[in-house]
């Protein structure tokens, strides 16, 4: 990528695509575009090719999706499976009828099996039945890394796959309901300590293992990557470090100044028992997270505390 190549960061308010944003923006690319969904809404196809047939980008992060955490995902299942197949269809197919040079495709971790090898090589992808309270979400995605392959088989386009472990960071989406587990547990601690309250609830046994990657890591490498030509299918990008939800409630209490008790509610689902990826392909490369979690939430809750709460 020179640093005048015209690229296009399909969802820059995201929490991934603004952090790409800000990545591209201090290793200097200066020609970038960025629409919003009121100006254009990715999921109208018509839109899209309208779009791309005008600005005609040459590289395209494809981060815009419908996401939430694990109980966001449970009940709205059909909004997660439409929403995100419309988006990243119209996107990659404009992309490669316009030109595109290159296209990376954001995916999830949780397109992987529920129960596979851990750490989760990329080749473990279909090899198991997926998690359920997910699987509308990662449907969608894996259909969008099998068009990613398919478009480079049948027509040549050079697209490839990210599969991030759970991220976390500047940006986030603090929704008590709606996210994911950082910041669900970010703000019910802070507001527990704000308030006096003497309890907080955390979701599940908290026996479940989360890999989690700062936001800023993970947009380093979305953009390390697309410079690098010799990869041409899916890969995984992950810190390597993971932590129980119990360890990252003691955790979350201890930053956030968080003193009375911590109760697991089991009525809740846990998800996946455990996602830790196997990153050793990326590790190759010379590319490896910086961020530990300790450091990552600091930082988030410095942010969150300037900035929202
Ligand atoms: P997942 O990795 O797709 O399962 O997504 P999440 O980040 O939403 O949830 C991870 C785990 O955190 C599950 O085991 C949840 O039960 C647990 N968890 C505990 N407290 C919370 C919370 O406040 N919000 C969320 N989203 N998950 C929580």
């Amino acid at each position: 990528m020179n640093k005048n190549a015209r690229i296009y960061v399909a969802g820059h308010r995201g929490m991934v695509g603004s952090a790409i944003v800000r990545s591209l923006k201090a290793q200097g690319y200066e020609n970038l575009i960025m629409k919003t969904h009121a100006e254009l809404p990715l999921d109208d196809a018509s839109a899209v090719e309208k779009f791309f047939e005008q600005t005609k980008p040459e590289y395209v992060f494809l981060t815009a999706a419908k996401v939430g955490g694990i109980l966001a995902n449970s009940t709205q299942g059909a909004d997660f499976i439409r929403e995100n197949l419309l988006i990243q269809t119209n996107v990659i197919d404009a992309a490669y009828r316009h030109g595109a040079v290159r296209l990376l495709f954001l995916g999830s971790s949780c397109m992987y099996p529920k129960i596979a090898e851990q750490p989760l090589k990329e080749t473990s992808l279909m090899t198991g039945a997926l998690e359920p309270t997910t699987l509308p979400y990662a449907t969608a995605k894996i259909a969008g890394k099998v068009m990613c392959d398919a478009y480079r088989a049948q027509y040549g386009f050079d697209a490839i796959t990210i599969m991030p472990s759970n991220v976390y960071g500047v940006g986030d989406n603090f929704h008590p309901d709606h996210g994911h587990v950082v910041a669900g547990m970010m703000r019910r601690f802070h507001e527990a300590k704000l308030a006096g309250i003497n309890e907080v609830v955390v979701w599940g046994t908290g026996a479940a293992m989360r890999e989690l990657i700062d936001v800023d890591d993970l947009a380093a490498a979305c953009v390390f990557l697309m410079g690098r030509e010799d990869i041409d299918t899916m890969i995984n990008v992950g810190s390597s470090e993971e932590i129980s939800v119990r360890d990252l409630a003691h955790l979350m209490a201890k930053v956030t100044g968080y003193q009375g008790d911590i109760k697991f509610d089991t009525s809740r689902p846990d998800g996946a028992p455990r996602k830790l990826m196997d990153n050793s392909r990326i590790e190759r490369l010379g590319w490896k997270a910086q961020t530990s979690i300790a450091q990552g939430i600091q930082k988030m809750y410095a942010w969150w505390l300037t900035t929202h709460a």
